[in-house]
């Protein structure tokens, strides 16, 4: 039975490898391409970056007709195109931006059968003249892209969508796939039954995007505190949000000014500049965008390798949604929120204008979610995934600055008292700034009035300043110790808990954070972590002018994800270029001269490159795999290749499965083209993979014993040298 699906599934590995250029699927890839393939509707929620077109992309290189795909994002389809005609796939598209002759050469090539994928907007929909010619050739299957927006439940319903209900109706026979990036449950059902989804398979990946670091900053001298992370991602590309168009245009000048190469994007440009700036970002000739969040809906940029908030963000969605825009590509990827009090005030300014009651309220309550997210010493990645009703159980997630920080526990049971008493004393009728104003003994105006400099706690917290007090209320919030209660102006008031401390019945403690000075270097994140920066260089130069020459974008040719494997791996023959991910055979055959021309040139001028050992580990390696001979390897992996499995290579050969196993895991390690997926399915790996990092060593029998059971010794061997060989 295990056997069968496997052989079946041969051609799709194949097609992985040689048309995408990738070695294994990555979560749910593989589940949904065989539900398509099995004429199986399909209904898939996972997150941006999550790799989604590969789903609809690869089952329409592979299956008979043409796929189409429905997409809104009109400025987006060209590059989608483009980037699958760059991996060989006969692709076109057909929308309002088109020439009518260059409409009718896309006509003739449908009816011809010669296009494998074709993205329309979901305006052809209602046009008789379009569905006539659809009916008339063969239809693999649909793939609906951002399916949210046939829902008026969801948060950006397009009317168009609509009409996308007659696909069922008029193609009774096709499967249809629909993917989104947002749907809440009642999103879903409300997608799947305005699409007509036949029991479709059904797919919610998990949010976490395991390459993003999420980390806040308190805002102090923010073009300062820019200007610093901009030289640590010196000429990358990244997006900066600001709330206002003012603050755009003023920010991008002063990076301007500064010798970086930014352009700013807001709804007060014209609409030309504003597609210019887009552009150049696009082509990497620009590499900071500095923008409202008019900006983003339309960039499929992979190689975003920071998004930083220079102000506070009005809830988490947006907040998770513009965050989401880095690290496409799944290279680590930066994310930075600057912090500062000042911004609740502005933002609740323009909840004040709501004249809903409802409404304001919400809106209120989501800021305050915001702001405890920035405020609350609890995991970031933890927070986010809560927020979207994902259970995250890792004590440590790696990549967020309150995991990697360096924190110190400290009483503060003294000053959450002074606080309480303040707050007590005068009622809990006050809000934070005049709470924090009493216990620092400031001279206001309002204190004075209310005869608040009476008080016993008047100025009893004066030794230190207001922020270390800021610092406490959020503790406290935090800790549902205090709370905030009424709408716009909300007061503090103590809670059951609270109580508890102030009358001396509990003590309390807060974690006191401080940022380690350099990036971690080891752990999940440090796993990705080391490239050749001087030939990333080089290589992305030989990428920007091939883009060009296409006019294409430069992420198009190769992903950053791409470059920086080559840059670890010095990639200067065929074969092993063929097996860096990202290269199918289309590329290798196009770039792979170029790029290795490149290559051999700088390992010619860097003698010591090429002699030692690029794969070595910076984690305890444990027992040293001892390694088997190259040429018993060499028969392995020729039947590797012809689809045997491990048992039966073993049997073939008269070898123990052991060895074979050795085999396997030696050929991985050697970065051939094992397709892992066959070994040990995508789940398992990644439980598999993040126990190692977790444990920070390469150990078996802890991992064993972990599972339970659940995994083989081989299974835990096979994912340790593919690791390994990624790790290199
Ligand atoms: P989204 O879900 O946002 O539409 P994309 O489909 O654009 O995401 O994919 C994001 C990136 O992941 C792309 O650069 C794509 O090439 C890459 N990718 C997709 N599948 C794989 C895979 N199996 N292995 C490695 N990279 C992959
Ligand atoms: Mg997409
Ligand atoms: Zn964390």
């Amino acid at each position: 039975m295990e056997k069968k699906t496997t052989e079946n599934m041969l051609p799709v590995y194949d097609t992985l490898k040689k048309v995408f250029g990738f070695q294994s699927f990555r979560p749910n890839q593989v589940e949904i391409i065989r539900s398509i393939l099995g004429g199986k509707d399909v209904f898939a929620v996972m997150p941006t970056g999550g790799d989604k077109s590969l789903c609809y992309q690869l089952p329409a290189k592979i299956m008979a007709g043409t796929a189409v795909v429905i997409s809104p994002l009109i400025s987006l389809m060209k590059d989608q195109v483009d980037a699958a005609v760059e991996n060989g796939i006969s692709a076109a598209f057909i929308n309002s931006s088109l020439a009518p002759e260059e409409t009718s050469s896309v006509y003739r090539r449908l009816r011809n059968s010669s296009i494998e994928l074709l993205y329309i907007a979901p305006e052809r929909f209602v046009m008789p003249n379009f569905l006539e010619t659809l009916k008339s050739v063969r239809i693999s299957f649909f793939a609906v892209d951002e399916a949210h927006c046939i829902s008026e439940w969801g948060h950006d319903f397009r009317p168009d969508y609509l009409s996308l209900s007659n696909i069922v109706k008029t193609f009774s026979k096709v499967p249809v796939a629909a993917f989104t990036a947002t749907a809440t449950r009642k999103v879903q059902d409300d997608i799947i039954a305005k699409l007509g989804l036949r029991d479709p398979f059904t797919v919610r990946a998990s949010f976490n995007r395991q390459n993003l670091f999420y980390r806040v900053k308190s805002k102090r001298d923010l073009t300062a505190q820019l200007m610093n992370i901009l030289k640590r991602h010196a000429s990358e590309p990244g997006i900066i949000y600001r709330t206002t168009r003012d603050s755009v245009d003023a920010l991008s000048d002063f990076l301007s000014g500064q010798g970086i190469k930014a352009r700013p994007y807001h709804a007060g440009l014209a609409q030309e500049q504003r597609k210019a700036n887009q552009e150049a970002f696009s082509k990497d000739e620009s590499h900071v965008i500095v923008a409202t969040i008019a900006f983003g809906m339309g960039i499929d940029k992979s190689n975003v390798r920071f998004v930083i908030h220079a102000d506070l963000p009005k809830n988490i969605e947006s907040y998770y949604q513009e965050t989401g825009r880095a690290g496409r590509d799944g290279e680590p990827s930066d994310c930075v929120l600057f912090y500062g009090r000042e911004d609740i005030t502005k933002i609740r300014y323009f909840i004040d204008q709501i004249t809903d009651d409802t409404e304001r309220d919400i809106a209120l309550k989501k800021l305050n979610q915001m702001v405890r997210y920035a405020s609350h010493n609890v995991c970031r990645r933890k927070q986010l995934l809560e927020y979207f009703g994902e259970d995250y159980t890792d004590k440590n997630c790696g990549a967020c600055d309150i995991c990697t920080g360096k924190v110190e526990k400290v009483d503060v049971t003294i000053n959450a008292r002074i606080l309480m008493s303040a707050m007590s004393r005068t009622g809990q009728r006050f809000g934070t700034m005049h709470i924090v104003d009493i216990v620092t003994g400031a001279d206001t105006k309002r204190i004075r009035e209310l005869q608040h400099d009476k008080i016993q706690t008047y100025g009893a917290g004066k030794d230190k300043d207001k922020n270390h007090w800021r610092f406490i209320v959020d503790e406290l919030l935090a800790q549902d110790i205090i709370y905030q209660d009424g709408g716009a102006y909300p007061v503090l008031k103590i809670t059951e808990k609270g109580k508890n401390i102030l009358f001396g019945k509990e003590t309390v403690s807060a974690l006191k954070r401080e940022e380690t000075k350099k990036k971690p270097h080891k752990g999940k994140w440090g796993v990705f972590e080391d490239y050749d920066k001087t030939l990333f260089e080089r290589l992305r130069a030989l990428r920007k002018h091939l883009a060009d020459e296409q006019t294409v974008p430069p992420y198009i040719i190769f992903s950053d994800k791409t470059l920086h494997e080559m840059c670890r791996r010095y990639p200067a023959a065929l074969p092993e270029m063929a097996s860096i991910s990202g290269v199918g055979d289309t590329k290798l055959e196009r770039y792979g001269d170029k790029f290795m021309e490149v290559i051999k040139t700088y390992l010619k001028e860097n003698p010591v490159i090429s002699n030692q050992d690029n794969r070595s580990l910076d984690m305890p390696s444990g027992r040293a795999i001892s390694k088997p001979k190259g040429e018993t390897c060499e028969k392995t992996y020729e039947l590797f290749k012809q689809g045997l499995s491990i048992g039966e290579i073993a049997k073939a050969r008269n070898l123990a499965e052991s060895t074979i196993t050795s085999h396997i895991e030696q050929l991985t390690m050697d970065g051939k083209d094992i397709v892992i997926d066959r070994l040990v399915p995508p789940e398992k790996r990644d439980k598999i993979s993040k126990l190692f990092l977790t444990l920070q060593s390469w150990q078996l029998n802890p991992v064993i014993e972990h599972f339970k059971g659940a995994v083989s010794y081989e299974e835990a061997k096979i994912v340790r040298a593919y690791m390994r060989r990624k790790t290199g």
